[in-house]
């Protein structure tokens, strides 16, 4: 038996939009509507997490750049979000011996980037959301849609099935989308997922006495061994979040590594320094599950005018570029948009996936190889001397030059598409301007600022 959920039952307004999925970006795309008078209906498949605890088994924490703040701004949460936010200033890489060194994200004192717990995020996100009127229905997991009906069949755990009638109805409900999988087999929507082939286990370096934090808290650690990787997020109760990204089927690889002897001798080997702060360590490595990485590419995000997806529902990205989110922010704030100024039409869909996919294409390259810099090239004297040079290249050339991490973290102004673009004709400069050389002091600056100029015109 169908029981009617929604509060809104009559198609008495064409501001009417029902989300799937309360999670970070479907609850602050909420916000931004019902802040611009839309009637918002938002469907969540687990229990209120203000009333239990939060879903294990993903990332606790995430790194949120400037996109993402733009957005938070725009929907008038981000003094709030930022009371749970540690800034971090930039890497700080650990090498085998445990020595550290600190690489710095940007030049300004303002270009940090900030770790915000994802459990507590979602949860300011979802007050944000009911105090602006929004409708969340939890336990409501989407089954199936039926386009032509405009409708949607939701279960709780009981297995209990709820009817939903909507006028347009937007797919915020992550990777695994339950609504693209349904549109899917309306109109096939050209899906193609790449697995990554490495998995990641989440471990947790506690806080020391008091809160205290037993490693430098502003910073994102990075432990890079070339194939693979760990890295450590810090928590505003003096905790991190550490990620290991390792290979799931190579040697080294997590299914090789199938008794608690050899993981633990894998990461004391690899990791001495952040093994010595894991008292967990032998309990989280049995426990733990191996998180599955995967790109995911869509070649129409919307059916009709009846349907639309953004955030991971429509393009996932592997996490090493830490823009899932941001990106996904960044769309519900353009979708927010186009909704408002134009009709809800098959046409207005088009649009947010003709602006947004190639950035969505964009930074699911630059993600990937940015594994490559983090586990790899940050360990390679050529990449400190080619960050040396393109800041000295920045400062002098300010319009001209913006190194691409700059740019994908602290620009929201330039697409990421843009980012990638001229990040790639930067780097051929740079490799030129450093060739043969080993430091800064035998380049010559005032040249090099010339080549840049030339160079990088606006072709
Ligand atoms: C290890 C890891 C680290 C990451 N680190 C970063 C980072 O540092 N910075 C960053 O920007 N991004 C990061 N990301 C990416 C980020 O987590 C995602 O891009 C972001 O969560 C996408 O938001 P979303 O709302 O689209 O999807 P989700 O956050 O996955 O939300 C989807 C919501 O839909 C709900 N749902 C799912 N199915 C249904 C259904 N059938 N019915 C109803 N509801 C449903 C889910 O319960 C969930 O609440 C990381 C990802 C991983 C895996």
């Amino acid at each position: 038996m169908s029981v009617r959920d929604s509060g809104l039952g009559t198609r008495d307004s064409d501001r009417r939009v029902s989300i799937v999925g309360a999670g970070l970006a479907g609850s602050l795309l909420a916000i931004l509507l019902a802040r611009k008078g839309w009637k918002v209906e938002l469907f969540e498949r687990f229990a209120d997490p203000r009333r239990s605890t939060v879903p294990a088994g993903r990332s606790i924490n995430l790194a949120l750049a400037e996109r993402g703040r733009e957005a938070l701004r725009e929907a008038g949460m981000l003094r709030e979000i930022e009371r749970i936010a540690l800034p971090m200033a930039g890497r700080l890489l650990h090498d085998e011996q445990g020595n550290t060194r600190l690489q710095r994200y940007g030049q300004r004192d303002d270009e940090v980037i900030w770790s915000v717990h994802r459990g507590l995020l979602n949860i300011a996100l979802l007050d944000g959301a009911e105090q602006a009127g929004v409708k969340i229905h939890f336990d409501r997991r989407l089954e199936s849609a039926d386009f032509s009906r405009q409708h949607l069949d939701f279960v709780d755990q009981e297995n209990r099935q709820y009817g939903h009638d909507f006028d347009l109805v937007i797919g915020a409900d992550g990777a695994g989308s339950a609504l693209r999988q349904a549109m899917n087999e309306v109109s096939p929507l050209g899906i193609d997922e790449q697995p990554l082939g490495h998995g990641y286990m989440e471990l947790t370096i506690p806080p020391g006495p008091d809160g205290t934090f037993l490693m430098k808290p502003d910073a994102l650690h990075i432990w890079p061994r070339g194939g693979f990787m760990m890295i450590a997020l810090p928590n505003p109760d003096g905790s991190f979040t550490c990620t290991l990204f390792l290979d799931n089927d190579a040697e080294p690889g997590f299914h090789q590594l199938d008794t608690a002897d050899k993981k633990r001798a894998f990461v004391e080997q690899h990791f001495p320094d952040a093994v010595s702060l894991m008292p967990d360590l032998d309990r989280e490595l049995a426990e733990n599950p191996v998180g599955y990485l995967a790109t995911l590419y869509v070649d129409r995000w919307h059916l009709d005018d009846k349907a639309v997806l953004l955030g991971d529902a429509a393009h996932a990205i592997v996490p090493f570029h830490g823009q899932g989110m941001n990106a996904a922010f960044e769309d519900t704030v353009a979708l927010t948009r186009l909704l408002d100024e134009h009709d809800i039409s098959q046409a207005t869909l088009e649009r947010f996936f003709v602006e947004r996919k190639p950035n969505a294409d964009a930074i699911a390259a630059m993600a990937l190889d940015n594994y490559l810099e983090m586990r790899d090239r940050v360990r390679d004297p050529r990449f400190h001397l080619n960050k040396a040079l393109e800041w000295e290249l920045e400062k002098r050339l300010p319009d001209v030059y913006v190194p691409r991490y700059a740019m994908v973290m602290f620009h929201p102004e330039i697409p990421y598409a843009e980012a990638l673009e001229r990040g790639e004709r930067q780097q051929q400069l740079l490799e030129r301007l450093t060739a043969g050389h080993e430091s800064l002091e035998s380049i010559d600056i005032d040249q090099a600022v010339s080549l840049a100029r030339n160079a990088l015109k606006e072709p």
